[in-house]
């Protein structure tokens, strides 16, 4: 598929404005060299990156509102895994189509999951056109180098992998260094959940000290790039450590405000230097994985705790929820520049949301602070055509939400729903 956008704006994160060119999507990537034919067309409208959602477990989507009044301890005690033992391929492929679809919808072109039967996640990806990247989980119990089978025959399928321990409260110092090695020795990154709540941060406190950072660091954790989940517990001299690794943190607001676990210092991690992504987590947490609205979320956030509405500019969240994961995990995504991968998000700039914008460069205001889904109009991931004026391409959404539903009350006849 080769697209021109002509006489369109877009971001120049280098230069934090927008700017006025032309473009094209030269098959799956980016270019400014028209290419020999043309498909199709957009012009004089704001053309985005797509966004990367940096943390998530799209097949918890079949969970939404289930453990809605609970802390994270009693949510996955009591809750949650009780319900994943019950899990299979078949619920986890309709589950992550209808998180798939959600995201995209909400202009997310990439997402990096940590779950369990990640074919069938693949497969829905595949299906809906969005990119996924696993990290298969890794708890500590008997048969957890499954784990990283599974990530070794994803990437041999050609998805994109990392590893991925789920938190110090499920993996232990004891299997922690052969899965640190596994990472070192296939050249991938790590993805965990740390410093979520308050009583994780007690638990490594006492079980590795206050210096835990180190300990990671003697194993060599940090040899290879991070992505941190959450971070809400983070202290400065933690974040002024990470400042000097190749870490980035996946900020996930509204899970954390859901189950009380704190908040997130977006400004305190910005001050020391660690890069902050954004995530939605899953949905039975959130409970809607609608990329704009976490973004949204964050900004306002970091705007609440720090006391300074200006700690970010709209320009530097666009950037945090596109670009600045992509980055620190070396892809060739997240921005519009020559040779990178055709992930594209075309606004619908007379959306109710987006209007009054007497000068373009509003555009990024009202994308940050404004705009909902309904102003997301077209989404190309890896020049892929995946929602097309405001429609999925190839996918019934009726069919998903009945397919979903029927599985939804299976769960609920087997009595696992409280
Ligand atoms: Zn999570």
């Amino acid at each position: 598929m080769n697209v021109c956008f002509r006489n369109v704006w877009y971001p120049d994160y280098e230069n934090k404005t927008l700017v006025r060119g032309t473009f094209y999507v030269d098959g799956q990537r980016i270019t400014f060299k028209e290419p020999e034919h043309i498909d199709a067309m957009f012009a004089d409208t704001l053309v985005t990156p797509g966004f990367f959602n940096a943390h998530s477990h799209v097949a918890m989507s079949l969970f939404r509102g289930i453990g809605d009044d609970v802390d994270l301890d009693r949510w996955l005690n009591e809750y949650i895994w009780p319900l994943e033992a019950r899990l299979n391929d078949d619920y986890v492929y309709w589950s992550s189509m209808l998180a798939c679809m959600e995201l995209v919808r909400s202009g997310a072109t990439t997402f990096l999951d940590m779950y369990f039967w990640e074919k069938a996640t693949l497969e829905a990806a595949e299906k809906v056109g969005i990119r996924p990247i696993f990290t298969p989980g890794i708890i500590e119990r008997p048969g957890w180098e499954k784990a990283l089978q599974r990530t070794e025959e994803l990437r041999d399928l050609g998805a994109l992998v990392g590893v991925g321990p789920h938190a110090l409260y499920t993996v232990s110092m004891n299997i922690l260094p052969d899965v640190v090695k596994f990472a070192e020795e296939n050249d991938l990154f790590i993805h965990m959940h740390l410093m979520e709540t308050a009583s994780e941060e007690a638990y490594i406190h006492n079980v590795l000290g206050e210096e835990y950072l180190y300990r990671l660091e003697d194993i060599g954790f940090f040899e290879v790039p991070v992505v941190f989940a959450h971070g809400v517990h983070f202290s400065e001299k933690d974040l002024s450590f990470l400042g000097t690794k190749n870490v980035v943190v996946a900020h996930c607001p509204q899970s954390n405000m859901k189950l009380s676990s704190g908040l997130f210092r977006w400004d305190l991690a910005r001050d020391s230097g660690v890069p902050v992504g954004i995530g939605t987590d899953g949905a039975a947490s959130n409970n809607n994985l609608d990329y704009i609205e976490e973004m949204r979320t964050a900004v306002l956030l970091a705007r609440g705790v720090s006391g300074k509405p200006d700690v970010l500019s709209p320009m530097d969240v666009l950037e945090a929820a596109t670009s600045v994961p992509a980055r620190r995990l070396g892809l060739e995504l997240g921005e519009i520049r020559d040779g990178y991968l055709a992930d594209l998000v075309v606004w619908d700039v007379e959306d109710l949301s987006m209007v009054p914008a007497d000068d373009p460069q509003d555009w990024i205001s009202h994308v940050v602070y404004s705009a909902g889904t309904q102003a997301v109009s077209d989404v190309f991931v890896q020049g892929r055509w995946v929602v097309r004026n405001k429609s999925f391409v190839g996918v019934n959404p009726s069919e998903v939400v009945e397919e979903v539903s029927k599985r939804r009350r299976a769960i609920r006849k087997e009595d696992l729903i409280r």
